[in-house]
């Protein structure tokens, strides 16, 4: 079998052909439920991609801050890992898809002790539970923000005005809260594990953040920028698994299907993809599809995707050129 070989000139190349063909697109349509999300504006356009080895490519608005949201489902879910071991989040958590929507309170019912994932949000709140140290929530705060800006290569902001927006009128997670706690899926304080959980989804980050985010997941937890192992290498290809099972919530089988590339999206437009081995794609287009994923975002991930053969479900996938 042969491995085609890429430079980084036909990679940026490829990246650039992708925002150029959809910077124009418009379809989709701002999350709404959270205020501060609606007004972002919805032209903003950004794609940005960090190889294994640490060099990168960006074009379009790869600068911008915008909420993290969703994504940070994913470094919450490592750092849960990192601290409680992988089988106890499988236990506790579990790994499986819901099949419905990121925010559903019916999966939860139908759930009941049987687990699903970390990465929706009924998950994601008893991950942010499990955090330590339990009882302390401005150390489970930083440990949470700090191990998020680890993986991204530096800080991330909070977005003061997306958290007061979202806090405002979380009620859905309000109530998958308390039903969690009727089925004892939570490990600490109730009230503090949904502020926590709105807190990191507040978190501001850019597409070339999430870009380092997706390479250091691909590159079995070394960060290619920071050059820190940020976390245990054997923990990446359960994430991964994670990502590839739930990333595009009822939408996950029909994104695999098309692009063969793991991902993980956001309703603040981002999306964090990880090739394993090769590099992190990441991109930001706040208008989103129905299931909440960031239409161009999609298109532009697929279209990188077939033009330089990175499906993971291929068996030539290339080598970079060193
Ligand atoms: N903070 C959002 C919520 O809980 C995140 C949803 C998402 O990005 O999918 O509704």
């Amino acid at each position: 079998m042969t491995h085609p070989t890429l430079t980084l000139s036909q990679i940026t190349e490829v990246v650039n052909d992708a925002y150029e063909i959809f910077r124009h697109d418009r379809s989709g349509h701002n999350a709404s439920y959270i205020p501060y999300l609606a007004d972002v504006p919805s032209e903003l356009f950004g794609i940005a991609v960090c190889l294994c080895s640490g060099e990168s490519v960006a074009v379009g608005d790869t600068d911008y801050l915008f909420g993290i949201e969703s994504v940070s489902k994913v470094p919450t879910a490592i750092l849960a890992m990192e601290q409680q071991g992988a089988e106890y989040v499988l236990e506790h958590i579990g790994a499986n898809a819901t099949g419905l929507p990121f925010n559903s309170i019916l999966a939860l019912l139908l759930e009941k002790e049987h687990p699903s994932t970390p990465l929706v949000n009924a998950g994601a709140i008893a991950a942010c539970s499990m955090i330590e140290p339990r009882g302390d929530r401005a150390g489970k705060s930083e440990a949470i923000a700090s191990f998020a800006g680890r993986l991204c290569g530096s800080r991330l902001p909070l977005i003061g005005e997306l958290y007061r927006s979202e806090s405002e009128t979380n009620f859905n997670n309000r109530s998958i809260l308390w039903l969690l706690r009727q089925e004892n899926r939570l490990f600490d304080d109730p009230q503090t594990a949904l502020d926590l959980y709105t807190e990191q989804c507040s978190l501001g980050v850019t597409a070339r953040q999430l870009a380092v985010a997706g390479a250091t997941i691909s590159n079995d937890g070394f960060n290619p920028v920071s050059r820190e192992q940020v976390f245990d290498r054997r923990l990446a290809p359960q994430i991964i698994s994670l990502i590839a099972t739930v990333g595009f919530y009822e939408r996950t089988g029909e994104w695999l299907f098309r692009s063969g590339i793991p991902a993980k999206t956001g309703v603040g437009g981002g999306i964090m993809a990880t090739v394993p081995g090769l590099m992190g794609i990441a991109t930001f287009s706040p208008p989103l599809d129905e299931s909440g994923n960031s239409v161009r975002g999609q298109k532009a991930i697929t279209y990188i995707a077939r033009k330089l053969g990175l499906n993971v479900y291929g068996s030539s996938r290339p080598v970079i050129a060193r």
